[in-house]
């Protein structure tokens, strides 16, 4: 088959150029003029993209009320879970990152065509130490846990450098793609802010070493000082990142550890309590105090690779894209928003040689939007077909009718034979 026509993002060059993209048997073979195919896309006034990654969502996650989730029965999650997961794919997300929820029957299901949804790594849940941000102990001596441990998603809380070695294997051996870690306090939890750091380096540097020998990467839920000691013993990306100092950017910079700045979330929180939602009086505090203390500019300037993230639904799944208009807005430009939604995510995880770019080999995961694709304001509404090893996955029901959201499953045929 061959998409004709297209302003197609070159993520290598980050750069646009007017061309057909041939693919065979679910891989691009061919990027080039007058290209053949058996059936033809039309790609005229549209862009074309590499499938877009999300690196940091919850997909078993639909919102942050921990008195809700604590009234619902325990496998509703994974209903939800489908339902965000069909959501986040008809976003154009073809990749993602799952932050902790999301298990391995979960990634499974996806693999075997069972339920649409983006290719997924997952990292099952968030390790912590006594009093972290996954500890779900509140001050009342409640414990109320928005992740609650099953056995495919084991408890996380964990001290010392040999119970970290035995944790990283339970994990690995329940499914983890990857390792996360909170090595900072967070906002939305009722433990310490961000700019307490957990866990020693003792700790940190067993958990890499660990994760390493186990073919894992480590990403790290971590601010400030917890950052600068993550990054100091070998993690792979720093989640949210806020209030880093300049020796910690020039570290990440020189060592390529990603930051993944989940903008997304802060709007997300800043709307929610418009809306009305409302936090205890501490989390209100750490909140703005997290909005004046963003790095991704800096990071930015600094060299530092980005990835996008979301932390999904802090804002809702399906409205993914918003991101990248947020790290413009923080200083990059359209074409290395993009890069960060492609290329640079596939290189975090692991996945560059096959997927994240439009090129002949890889494998066809590809996004049509309306017109200009480096137009990243408004993207996510000018979805118009998402295809995963060339199958279509997800189409607008009338390419030529008034622009309708992308944000909805509904809106989208899942059924692979269509084709326009
Ligand atoms: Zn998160």
């Amino acid at each position: 088959m061959v998409f004709r026509g297209g302003t197609v993002f070159d993520a290598v060059g980050r750069t646009t150029d007017t061309a057909d993209v041939a693919v065979e048997d679910g891989v691009i073979v061919a990027v080039g003029s007058d290209l053949d195919g058996d059936v033809e896309v039309d790609c005229t006034g549209c862009g074309v993209l590499p499938g877009l990654f999300d690196c940091h969502v919850h997909l078993t996650m639909s919102d942050t009320d921990v008195f809700r989730v604590a009234q619902e029965p325990f496998s509703l999650q994974f209903y939800e879970g489908a339902v965000n997961m069909a959501a986040t794919l008809a976003a154009g997300i073809t990749t993602v990152r799952d932050a902790g929820g999301a298990d391995l029957g979960m990634r499974v299901a996806q693999e075997r065509g069972l339920i649409p949804g983006p290719r997924m790594q997952v990292s099952l849940n968030m390790l912590s130490q006594t009093g972290g941000h996954g500890d779900p102990w509140w001050p009342s001596t409640c414990v109320m846990d928005l992740l609650p441990p099953h056995p495919g998603r084991p408890p996380v809380v964990v001290d010392g450098p040999e119970e970290i070695r035995r944790k990283v294997r339970e994990f690995v051996r329940a499914g983890a793609d990857v390792i996360k870690v909170a090595t900072s306090g967070g906002l939305v939890s009722s433990g310490a802010g961000p700019e307490i750091p957990h866990f020693r380096d003792d700790e940190i540097a067993m958990l890499v070493t660990e994760a390493t020998a186990a073919r894992r990467f480590v990403m790290a839920h971590a601010h400030g000082e917890g950052a600068k000691a993550a990054v100091r013993n070998g993690v792979r990306s720093i989640e949210h990142g806020n209030q880093l100092d300049d020796e910690t950017l020039e570290e990440m910079a020189r060592r390529r550890v990603w930051l993944v700045p989940t903008l997304a979330s802060g709007l997300g929180l800043r709307q929610s309590v418009e809306n009305g939602v409302t936090y205890p009086e501490h989390i209100m505090e750490k909140i703005e105090q997290a909005e004046a203390n963003r790095s991704v500019r800096r990071a930015v300037e600094a060299g530092v690779p980005i990835a996008m993230g979301t932390d999904a639904p802090l804002y809702p799944h399906g409205q993914n894209l918003v991101e990248l208009a947020l790290l413009v807005e923080e200083g990059m430009t359209p074409a290395d928003a993009l890069h960060a939604a492609t290329l640079s995510a596939a290189e975090l995880m692991g996945l560059h040689e096959t997927l994240g770019s439009i090129e002949p080999g890889k494998r066809a995961d590809l996004v049509i939007v309306d017109g200009d694709p480096l137009r990243v304001e408004g993207l996510g509404e000018r979805v118009r077909a998402v295809y995963q090893d060339g199958r279509a996955v997800g189409v607008r029901p009338d390419p030529s009718g008034p622009a309708q959201s992308a944000t909805s499953a509904a809106s989208f045929s899942n059924d692979a034979s269509v084709s326009r």
